[in-house]
């Protein structure tokens, strides 16, 4: 897919006030610092299209970016940030609870996770918690090129298996990605693609 233009279009904390076109939909979300915002910039090809958070935990909205006229990409706050105070975190997981339950648009979750770090306890949850809920996600590792290219897939075979190893009987789809040398581009937009033109 070729980006040919990408917008800001919104931010709200409020489901209802969303765009309201049926556009399809693809949410990005992960834990703060995962490069989530380096992400988007890459796929996007623009420089600060979605903030890169010098601040992790700051950007506390649901944001929703128009995509060549056709899909949105929503870039959804960064979860377990231990700075955050609880309060702010009931009212981060009411509003993306009610995101995922019932935003009709969304076709996919991608959830982000570091490729170097096992499994955490925090990511398992909220995959499990998508699994119950019944929506399709996908895995995108991030910041594939901060390991020896050998080791990069076996890591991911790792992380997949703990999965199957869990509550999981099949794997998701995943994405082995690097913001820094654009690795899993082609092939993140290529699976958007395929969704669009279904
Ligand atoms: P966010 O909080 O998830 O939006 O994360 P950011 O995109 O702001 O990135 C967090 C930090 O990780 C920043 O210092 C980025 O420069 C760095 N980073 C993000 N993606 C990559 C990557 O693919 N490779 C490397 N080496 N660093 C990255």
């Amino acid at each position: 897919m070729k980006i040919t233009s990408a917008e800001f279009v919104m931010s709200n904390s409020n489901v209802a006030k969303c765009p309201n076109e049926p556009l399809p939909e693809y949410a990005f979300i992960g834990r703060s610092n995962v490069g989530k915002s380096s992400l988007i910039n890459m796929l996007m090809e623009r420089k600060s299209l979605a903030k890169t958070s010098g601040r992790p935990g700051k950007t506390q909205l649901i944001n929703h970016f128009k995509v060549n006229e056709n899909w949105f990409l929503v870039d959804l706050p960064g979860y377990g940030y231990a700075r955050v105070s609880k309060k702010d975190k009931k009212v981060f997981q009411k509003y993306i609870t009610e995101y995922f339950e019932k935003r009709e648009q969304l076709v996919s979750a991608f959830v982000l996770v570091d490729i170097r770090h096992d499994p955490q306890p925090v990511d398992l949850e909220f995959m499990e918690w998508l699994g119950t809920n019944g929506i399709p996600f996908a895995i995108i590792f991030t910041k594939a090129d901060k390991l020896k290219p050998a080791v990069v897939e076996k890591q991911a075979q790792t992380y997949l298996q703990k999965l199957l190893d869990g509550v999981w009987e099949e794997a998701p789809p995943h994405f082995i990605t690097s913001s820094s040398n654009r690795a899993g581009r082609i092939e993140l937009l290529g699976y958007i693609d395929a969704i669009n033109k279904e």
